[in-house]
């Protein structure tokens, strides 16, 4: 498996390819996702590349918290008063597809449920 650290979102936090950042601090970076699936579809990313939810590690409880804290300030800031969803893909059967750990922070329409 391609190590994290080598990752597009390990690109897009080192600057190497283009998105457009909303918030960024020492631990997460959060940009638009490039194929957005509701009118506000942003992904919050640790800078520590984690490779998916099931290979974090006690010690990476501060930075998951953080994330979460992360969607809620970013959900601030993008208005999202009516409420959002927050989706972690993991694995195969989860659907991940890009193997950095990574949040999608999804709102600006009503959500349907259960989720495909
Ligand atoms: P997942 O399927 O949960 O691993 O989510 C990966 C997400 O990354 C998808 O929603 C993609 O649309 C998104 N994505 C892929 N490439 C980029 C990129 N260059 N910039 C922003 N988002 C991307």
């Amino acid at each position: 498996m391609t190590e994290a650290s080598d990752t597009l979102f390990s690109k897009i936090i080192r600057r190497e390819i283009p998105a457009t950042i909303v918030y960024e601090d020492e631990l997460a970076i959060a940009f638009r996702d490039i194929n957005p699936q509701a009118p506000v579809h942003i992904l919050v990313v640790p800078k520590k590349p984690i490779p998916k939810l099931a290979d974090a590690v006690p010690e990476d409880h501060r930075i998951l918290g953080h994330l979460l804290m992360t969607v809620k300030r970013v959900a601030d800031q993008e208005g999202l008063e009516n409420g959002y969803r927050v989706v972690i893909n993991t694995g195969a059967d989860g659907g991940q597809t890009v193997y950095h750990l990574h949040l999608h922070l999804l709102g600006g329409r009503a959500m349907g449920w259960p989720p495909g």
